[in-house]
């Protein structure tokens, strides 16, 4: 069918999936709470999140669950945190770091709770799985025992994929240390089917110390004590075993050949003998072309996108790009931002006239709840109108608050000077250079003032008078502007001039 060419991307993953028929999808995706965690990681949530609602849409009973990694080390202190306070935990899993405030648990629940009120936000709303909750449960313990079994073939996948010898005591468990809690610094040594022998070396890495403890200590979990972790890469295939995991993406980096999926999918099917969730690959989301990281706290967080644009807003960035391509969002770029409310009313457009169905799918993909037809007005008027005194009933009338809210933080933040203007509560210095045509025309501006006029018709007759007394529209424009805002250029002047005050207006012009 030419049509599946340009199908809607998640529709197309939908309709793959649907071939084998399986009683039930279980969509999972996963994050390391490290840290803030930026706008990259809402790419895979709301991908994940995409093809979670694409499957439901086409009929198949789906699942969708997102597993908070919080077991893994602490590796860094975020520049935001202050160094000295949180430098003894280094090495230490997330789960059993202070929170940087009150009101969670621990540090990985507190960045990971914000993470979840953000995609929450907009509209992705996967049930929540902590790490050390599902090793608690005792549903990881079949891998353990088969990976620690399995270490020399683990070894060797490793060998293949990464062409670097492993160690021979090389076993694929992290230890928590009991005496100083610690799991960057523990290395398994041994493994004689019911303890594992590990030690906590002072020098396992550069930026921690170990406490030098050698032990043996069951891996296996309980109700009531974790003792460990299986490594990332090969804790992956045994956590879609454990979940029961059937549709799982990732970033393009852990995607590529030789990369972490393949890892993962090598344990699966040769140590765990168990199926590999479908998957693809998406690309990033950068800021100005850089990738962001939430451990070192570059980039632009989801709590400040959302500041910046309404939630559909949000979704619909990710929704409308192939997984293929990477989104480069940069709000200090002048068009970003108000192109992306352009595109998104062209979208809706397509959705309420059937014009184009594709671009009517992403649309009806971007909502947060019910479909919600967005204003007419575009998005560069509005900031403009949010510059005008008087405009707020007009605002209001229109049902504009919402997104005036947001053209206000534009101005406020990212638009150009360009595009900024106040109107000036005395007469500009600048007025000294207009013409006595210019004037002229200011004067007879004036006094078609005390008529009614609505802005469409007003704003044509300034063309027109201008015309009559001799000066170029350019010219009489840059009269009004000047002598109001003390620039020669501003928003559509018949709008801003019938936004003021008639007598404040008429008492400028006729001053100049
Ligand atoms: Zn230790």
């Amino acid at each position: 069918m030419i049509y599946n060419i340009f199908m809607f991307w998640a529709d197309k993953i939908a309709e793959d999936i649907k071939k084998r028929n399986f009683p039930l999808e279980w969509v999972d995706d996963m994050k390391t709470p490290s840290g803030r965690i930026h706008i990259g990681g809402l790419r895979a949530v709301t991908t994940h999140d995409i093809v979670y609602k694409a499957l439901v849409d086409a009929g198949i009973k789906a699942k969708f669950t997102y597993v908070f990694d919080n077991h893994d080390p602490m590796d860094t202190v975020p520049n935001y945190l202050a160094h000295e306070k949180y430098e003894k935990y280094l090495g230490m899993p997330l789960f059993m770091v202070p929170s940087p405030e009150k009101g969670a648990k621990n540090y990985a629940e507190y960045f990971a709770k914000e993470f979840e009120d953000g995609f929450n936000k907009i509209d992705c709303r996967p049930e929540i799985i902590w790490s050390t909750d599902l090793y608690f449960s005792g549903k990881m313990n079949d891998g353990i025992k088969k990976c620690l079994d399995n270490a020399d073939k683990i070894r060797k996948i490793y060998e293949d994929l990464y062409k670097k010898k492993m160690p021979d005591d090389w076993y694929p468990f992290n230890v928590y240390c009991p005496k100083c809690n610690k799991v960057s610094t523990t290395r398994v040594t041994n493994w004689n089917g019911k303890e594992v022998a590990f030690e906590c070396r002072v020098d396992a890495v550069r930026w921690t110390k170990g406490c030098g403890l050698k032990e043996k200590i069951s891996p296996f979990a309980t109700k009531e004590k974790i003792s460990g972790k299986i490594p990332w890469k090969v804790e992956w295939a045994v956590k879609w075993q454990a979940i029961g995991i059937t549709v799982e993406g990732a970033g393009k980096d852990h995607m590529t050949k030789g990369g972490s999926h393949d890892l993962a999918k090598r344990v699966a099917e040769e140590i765990l003998e168990s199926p590999v969730p479908y998957s693809f690959a998406h690309e990033f989301f950068l800021v100005g072309g850089q990738k962001m990281s939430s451990s070192k706290g570059k980039g632009i967080s989801v709590v400040e996108l959302l500041e910046m644009l309404p939630p559909q807003l949000i979704r619909f960035l990710i929704v409308k790009t192939k997984l293929n391509q990477a989104i480069n969002f940069d709000p200090s770029e002048k068009d970003t931002i108000p192109t992306l409310f352009d595109e998104y009313q062209k979208a809706a457009d397509a959705y309420y006239k059937k014009s184009n169905e594709d671009l009517g799918r992403i649309f009806e993909m971007s909502q947060v709840g019910k479909i919600k037809k967005p204003p007419k007005i575009r998005f560069s008027v509005l900031t403009q109108w949010i510059q005008m005194p008087n405009m707020d009933s007009e605002i209001k009338k229109e049902n504009l608050g919402e997104w005036a809210s947001y053209a206000r933080i534009w101005v406020e933040r990212y638009a150009p000077e360009s595009e900024k203007f106040t109107v000036q509560k005395s007469l500009p210095r600048a007025t000294q250079n207009l013409t006595s045509k210019q004037r002229d025309f200011l004067k007879r501006v004036a006094e078609e003032l005390d008529k009614k006029w609505n802005p469409e018709d007003f704003q044509k007759n300034l063309y027109e008078w201008g015309k009559e007394l001799g000066i170029s529209s350019k010219d009489s424009f840059a009269a009004i502007y000047t002598s109001l805002l003390g620039k020669n250029h501003g928003p559509k002047a018949g709008w801003l001039i019938l936004s003021l005050d008639k007598e404040f207006v008429k008492k400028r012009f006729n001053e100049v």
